[in-house]
């Protein structure tokens, strides 16, 4: 099976060039031609050598998509559905918003999630595999090619739990993140996790400068214990000394996400705790009014419950906004369009 070409960061490409007898100058150009224009064959690198061309054919592969499903909100969102061509059930989820600050996208991380968040959408279905670090970039790469735009954010937030998928996500990274590759800073970047504190621990030593999100929806572990098992193996006592050494580390503040299920994490007692244990902390609170998914047991909090958690813990001095709700008439939530398209 050939390699994808798109897996290997700079230096790993001057590497793989020098050990197939070529300069390693002719990582750049490949590069180019691969993050600013975007080719879809070897063939269009013109200022690339008929023979190495014909090599960089022969053992090497673009990673191409196809696009399986495509859907367009009134908001101007769009959701992608792609097929990575290895399995005509590897399918994986990709989301353009577009905000005034330009445009963003949202990247699946893995085929599938072994999380078991019980609000998502992506439980329930069976975890493949992980994305390599070359099919995290096609996502970019397909939408940026498809909608002729160029995207200037990027957040790891879409299907699977990125820090489980650690080297992949780290070197896709540093491709996204250099600038003779698609040349996005990293504080445009941002992770989100569930919770896996070791890798917190990673993230904050490695110093790549990225936002980090972390899902909190409960400040009390039996609660969030409900949501997200993750929590019964790193406790939010874990979890936030975890988060405590990534400020202190990086002094970049957290962005903490909290789903509002109505009558579940939804009412003052739950913001009490929530400010409690927030406080002095270098944070955000993203409140998100959350999906309802097919047998989903939660739904939405009322905009009146809404309002008044985003006051109360304004008032005790958190910062905290609610997430515009982008592309609801397409199912926008991560998972839903590829569980729908997998029950068909
Ligand atoms: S919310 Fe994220 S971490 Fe949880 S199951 Fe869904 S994709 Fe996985």
């Amino acid at each position: 099976m050939k390699k994808n070409i798109k897996n290997y960061n700079l230096e790993e490409l001057k590497e793989e060039l020098k050990s197939i007898g070529e300069k390693t100058f002719r990582a750049e150009q490949i590069f180019k031609w691969l993050y600013c224009e975007n080719v879809n064959s070897f063939d269009e690198m013109t200022n690339l050598s008929l023979d190495l061309r014909k090599k960089l054919e022969e053992n090497y592969s673009l990673g191409l998509f196809k696009i399986e499903k495509k859907l367009e909100s009134i908001d101007g969102t769009k959701k992608y559905l792609f097929n990575v061509q290895d399995d005509e059930e590897n399918i994986i989820e990709s989301v353009l918003m577009s905000y005034h600050h330009g445009y963003s996208i949202c990247v699946s991380s893995q085929i599938g999630c072994k999380m078991g968040c019980t609000f998502c959408a992506s439980t329930g279905i069976k975890f493949a595999r992980n994305l390599e670090s070359g099919e995290i970039i096609q996502q970019i790469l397909e939408i940026e090619k498809d909608s002729e735009i160029k995207i200037s954010n990027i957040v790891f937030m879409g299907i699977g739990e990125p820090l489980d998928n650690y080297d992949n996500v780290m070197n896709a990274i540093r491709i996204i993140n250099n600038p003779k590759g698609l040349n996005i800073g990293a504080r445009h970047i941002s992770i989100s996790t569930s919770g896996i504190v070791p890798k917190i621990y990673d993230l904050a030593d490695q110093h790549i400068g990225c936002t980090l999100s972390v899902s909190l929806h409960s400040s009390n572990n039996k609660k969030r214990g409900e949501m997200m098992p993750i929590n019964k193996v790193y406790p939010i006592e874990e979890l936030m000394k975890a988060c405590n050494y990534y400020i202190e580390k990086t002094n970049k503040r957290i962005s903490f996400e909290y789903a509002l299920a109505k009558d579940n994490n939804d009412n003052l007692k739950d913001a009490k705790e929530l400010a409690k244990l927030l406080k002095g902390m270098l944070a955000h609170v993203n409140l998100i009014p959350i999906n309802k998914i097919e047998l989903g047991k939660y739904s939405k909090s009322s905009n009146e419950n809404i309002i008044k958690f985003r006051d109360y813990l304004n008032n005790c001095g958190i910062i905290a906004t609610v997430r515009r709700e982008l592309g609801s008439d397409i199912n926008a939530a991560c998972g839903q369009l590829r569980r729908q398209n997998l029950k068909k």
